[in-house]
């Protein structure tokens, strides 16, 4: 009798505790504590030439002092550079980012660059992703070719030493799609208006396979960066540029980026072009970026 009770019992307990352990599995007491997604708000500053003539001056040529003013203002109100792959490690593995993080780039990668924006950036600590355009790069590679900085772009041993400072990082800029779309032709890497989609795509391929294969000739690396010539983009680069492995897109949409940890790759940035027009404090108001230390 005894015996029986206590068999009793002892199944009243364990239906007890079945379910008393069901309930704590729906309502944990310690909620398993759900990492919330980490998001970073990151502007992304586009400069192409930089030059000491005044009549030069204009929507993608700013003199050397606007860029030291922009780098003045950015220590200032305490941002800081980031480079492109702390911003592929904060995607991929959650590697936390300044909280004013900013993203400087270069386009086309001008001899000005080198000249005026290296030196400046050592001086103030910072770094930017450098996008040349292949076809430009061999031009004035060549030893006959001559040179200036109001007009030239970096040969192979200027972006290699670029690259080695640490300061510099390489975005592709394609090998030869670098064209304005005028009198016919294509604007930048866009699918022409009744092109075939196969074609279209091989053409795009050959030209960035071509291109990685000579930074990786003369620079040791293959760009994982690309940046959209004008910023044409069309649908039918996507699995290209997802098939060439790039990991960052560089768009020419103005607007901040929101970035998070665990977003899909490539992802891409907006970016806010740096007019001559514009003072130090009026292009970053745009950018929501101020500073009353000025
Ligand atoms: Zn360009």
């Amino acid at each position: 009798m005894k015996r029986v009770l206590c068999k009793k019992m002892t199944s009243v307990l364990l239906a007890f505790l079945l379910v008393a352990a069901c309930t704590l599995l729906e309502h944990p007491v310690f909620p398993a504590s759900a990492t919330p997604k980490q998001t970073m708000q990151l502007p992304v500053l586009m400069y192409h030439h930089i030059s000491e003539s005044a009549s030069r001056l204009g929507d993608y040529v700013i003199s050397p002092a606007q860029f030291e003013s922009d780098l003045k203002f950015l220590k200032k109100a305490g941002y800081q550079t980031v480079s492109a792959q702390a911003v592929l490690q904060f995607v991929k593995n959650g590697e936390s980012l300044p909280s004013k993080a900013v993203m400087i780039t270069f386009d086309d990668a001008f001899l000005s660059t080198y000249v005026y924006a290296f030196p400046l950036l050592k001086q103030y600590g910072m770094c930017a992703v450098i996008a040349p355009v292949g076809v430009y790069t061999e031009q004035f590679s060549d030893p006959n070719e001559p040179r200036h900085v109001n007009y030239a772009n970096t040969g192979w041993e200027e972006l290699r030493e670029m690259l080695q400072s640490g300061v510099f990082e390489l975005a592709s800029h394609t090998y030869n799609m670098h064209g304005d779309g005028k009198n016919g032709g294509r604007k930048g890497i866009q699918k022409m208006a009744g092109e075939d989609v196969t074609s279209y795509q091989q053409a795009l391929y050959d030209d960035l396979s071509h291109m990685n294969q000579l930074c990786e000739e003369h620079l040791d690396t293959a760009p994982r960066i690309f940046a959209y010539p004008f910023g044409a983009i069309c649908k039918e680069s996507a699995p290209v540029l997802k098939e060439m492995t790039f990991e960052i897109l560089l768009s020419c949409e103005e607007k901040v980026s929101s970035i998070s940890q665990g977003d899909t790759l490539p992802i891409v940035l907006g970016r806010f072009n740096r007019a001559h027009r514009y003072d130090t404090h009026t292009f970053f108001s745009k950018m929501g970026i101020e500073t009353d230390e000025l």
